[in-house]
């Protein structure tokens, strides 16, 4: 089968890799220079099925409502003028409920558990590395209200079977002993020892390598204007330039852009913005040996070899890729609350991405409805952690293979 798959991010360069592997013919599309130049560029490298959770949760209403009133929150919502906004924050409202929260988390954390063992095995069977480690994550817990939320989650993660440690300050500082230097701010832990951590890109970039040695063809620069239709099926795209490039099948991996590209079908794919900083580490033994997860801000510091990455926050507020300097100066904030010592915050590397969000937080991964086109996109906060899983299912469901899940909890369909 020839397939082309648009977007060289984390998903689509997975896909393409999952896609050759079976044996098709693949052709990889990006508007880019290279690939991972998109979200996947640098996220909060977090490999976390044990926080696979859907934003969409009771309590956050009422939280967001709090936090627009605070210039720190994690969450800000800001009108883009258009309807699409305010029809995806309804679904994202409906989505808030026990329920939607209970059904959405058990799609969400076995696709992400699947994922981390596809990615154990890619690593293995390719020799990947990309600044990974296998460490486990930990959430940092600053006071009694936070203990108590922790406990609750951890009697949930006890239910559907993720392994979880609750610390208490001693646990905490056994884990992540550059905390010592801030043990007031310790109240405890929540320690998720299955999670791992990496940088996204270096490892979307290894793998475009391997690809291509494998025999993906991948064009760079090719910015796709449409899809090319025969028969009311899709048969290829159709490149900015004019050219046109036609194949059995048409994989869309391409982030926040999808819904623009595949119009008719009207994705729920929404682009939430979100911040970090990347660090030099002048001071290895001042730093985090793996992630810690901010509870109190929502920020995720992440230890790579030899730098830091600080990530988190969402805007709701349209395609905007402008960088706030307020934000940098809390993801600054927090590092040098938490980690003093690390790096020189005079030297730190600010960017912004656009996570491809649904309402139910919940990615699309398969069939799209449209003869022809297949759908691997909406991973929003966790596409680091869902790509290599979310490849293999997809690869499995265009196959008529055997999946390793149930194929109707990713699809569109799911919507109707
Ligand atoms: C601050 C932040 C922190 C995050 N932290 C984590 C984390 O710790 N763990 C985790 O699992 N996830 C995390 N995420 C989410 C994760 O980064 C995303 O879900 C993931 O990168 C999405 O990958 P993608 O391949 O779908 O999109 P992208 O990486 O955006 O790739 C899409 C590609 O499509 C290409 N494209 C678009 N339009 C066209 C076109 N017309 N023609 C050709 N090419 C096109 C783009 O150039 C781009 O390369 C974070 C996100 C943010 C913003």
């Amino acid at each position: 089968m020839r397939v082309i798959v648009v977007g060289a991010g984390v998903i689509g360069v997975t896909s393409a890799h999952y896609l050759n592997a079976a044996g098709c013919a693949v052709t990889l599309l990006d508007a880019q220079p290279g690939p991972a130049l998109g979200t996947s560029f640098a996220n909060a490298g977090q490999v976390s099925p044990g926080y696979a959770a859907p934003w969409a949760a009771p309590g956050v209403p009422f939280k967001a409502l709090r936090w627009l009133l605070s210039p720190d929150a994690p969450l800000k919502i800001r009108p883009d003028g258009s309807w699409f906004q305010l029809a995806w924050l309804a679904r994202m409202l409906a989505n808030c409920s026990h329920a939607a929260y209970e059904r959405n988390k058990a799609r969400m954390v076995p696709l992400a558990e699947y994922s981390r063992d596809c990615l154990r095995g890619l690593r293995a069977e390719l020799d990947l590395h990309y600044d990974e480690r296998s460490l486990g994550t930990l959430q940092l817990l600053r006071d009694p209200a936070q203990l108590a939320a922790a406990r609750r989650d951890a009697a949930i993660l006890e239910r559907i079977g993720v392994p979880h440690q609750l610390l208490d300050v001693a646990g905490v500082l056994e884990y992540e002993p550059a905390l010592a230097r801030v043990a007031d701010k310790v109240a405890g832990g929540l320690r998720l020892p299955n999670d791992e951590t990496g940088d996204c890109r270096r490892f979307t970039e290894r793998l475009a390598e391997r690809v291509v040695v494998d025999g993906v063809q991948i064009r760079y620069g090719a910015d796709v204007a449409s899809l090319l239709f025969r028969n009311g099926a899709v048969v290829g795209v159709r490149l900015a330039g004019g050219d046109e490039i036609t194949a059995d099948a048409v994989v869309l991996a391409a982030g926040c852009a999808s819904r623009a590209l595949a119009r008719p079908l009207a994705l729920p794919v929404y682009p939430v913005k979100g911040y970090s900083i990347t660090l030099p580490l002048h001071n290895p033994d001042a730093a985090p040996r793996s992630t810690v997860l901010d509870e109190t801000n929502k920020i995720a510091l992440t230890r790579f070899d030899t730098r830091l990455r600080v990530g988190g926050m969402a805007e709701v507020a349209g395609f905007d890729l402008r960088i706030d300097p307020r934000r940098i100066a809390t993801l600054k904030r927090v590092t040098a609350e938490l980690f003093p010592d690390a790096g020189d915050l005079g030297e730190v590397e600010a960017w912004t991405g656009l996570r491809p969000m649904t309402p139910d937080g919940t990615p699309l991964v398969g069939a799209s409805g449209m003869g022809g086109l297949w759908l691997n996109t909406g991973h929003g906060t966790l596409g680091w952690t869902m790509a290599c899983g979310s490849a293999q299912l997809l690869v499995d469901l265009m196959l008529g293979r055997p999946a390793a899940l149930p194929a109707f909890d990713y699809t569109l369909a799911r919507y109707s």
